[in-house]
């Protein structure tokens, strides 16, 4: 338990010492133009770790459910353009020998942090897991769920604080900060914010990926689009570019007054 976090490599970039790690993309990978598009300015301004669904889990049936196998060798050449390594949802076990040689990192969403077959097969791979907390889990169930993973053998788990559920409708989410101060006073993984999901509320992404930071998270997951009026899911919290640079500009001096800086390639 309590003790240094644990530094996990993913593809090119290691999340858990002391440089602070913007992984950033689209919700979902759209197209390879789209895709890239996002990429390379998303690494333009410091990112240094990609993300875009492709299996995508969505509430209402009818939603766009995401490009799925069809993004696979779409997003290979991406990241092999761009020079960026990438994470992305695995939703089930079946996926997972397809995604091996797509992502550098899996990532569990929300609604899976309880599906104990998916986490299970995970901990039987030696790829990272990026494990999101379930919107109605607690601490202690987040922290189960990561067991099911290593138990099995696989260490590398960075958790993912991505909001929970409240009584207020003004967020689609309550980002919880204590969850990050906590996880960093108690346990060995890494964790990441996510104000995108955390707050679902656009103009609130950088004020909370601040007050994460401060927190001492190890990192942000970021959504960006270059039209997020037009994006196929979660347009409504994610940032454009010019909204990403500033978020970046104000990162810096916050990271620097904690003795810390931004990770770089
Ligand atoms: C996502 O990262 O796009 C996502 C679906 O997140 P969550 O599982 O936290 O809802
Ligand atoms: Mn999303």
């Amino acid at each position: 338990m309590a003790g240094k976090t644990q530094q996990i490599k993913v593809g090119n970039q290691v999340i858990g010492g002391n440089d602070f790690v913007v992984i950033a993309g689209p919700c979902s990978i759209e197209s390879k133009e789209h895709f890239l598009e996002t990429a390379t300015e998303v690494k333009s301004q410091g990112a240094t770790l990609l993300r875009g669904g492709m299996f995508k889990l969505r509430t209402d049936a009818s939603s766009f459910q995401g490009l799925r196998s069809d993004a696979f060798q779409l997003a290979k050449e991406v990241k092999q353009e761009v020079g960026l390594s990438f994470l992305s949802e695995v939703t089930d076990p079946r996926q997972i020998s397809d995604l091996m040689d797509v992502v550098d990192a899996f990532q569990v969403g929300s609604r899976n942090m309880y599906n104990y077959s998916l986490l299970t097969e995970l901990g039987r791979t030696d790829k990272p897991v990026l494990l999101k907390r379930g919107f109605s889990g607690t601490i202690k169930e987040w922290l189960g769920a990561a067991e099911y993973i290593t138990k099995e053998g696989n260490e590398k788990v960075i958790l993912c604080e991505r909001g929970i559920r409240s009584f207020d409708s003004n967020t689609r989410n309550v980002f919880d900060v204590n969850a990050i101060a906590f996880i960093k006073a108690n346990s060995d993984f890494p964790v990441i914010a996510d104000p995108s999901h955390g707050t679902g509320v656009r103009n609130l992404v950088t004020p909370i990926s601040l007050a994460a930071a401060a927190a001492g998270a190890d990192g942000l997951m970021i959504e960006v689009h270059p039209h997020p009026d037009q994006a196929l899911s979660d347009g409504f919290q994610t940032l454009n570019f010019p909204e990403f640079s500033n978020l970046m500009k104000s990162l810096k001096p916050l990271l620097s007054s904690v003795n810390r800086k931004l990770a770089v390639l």
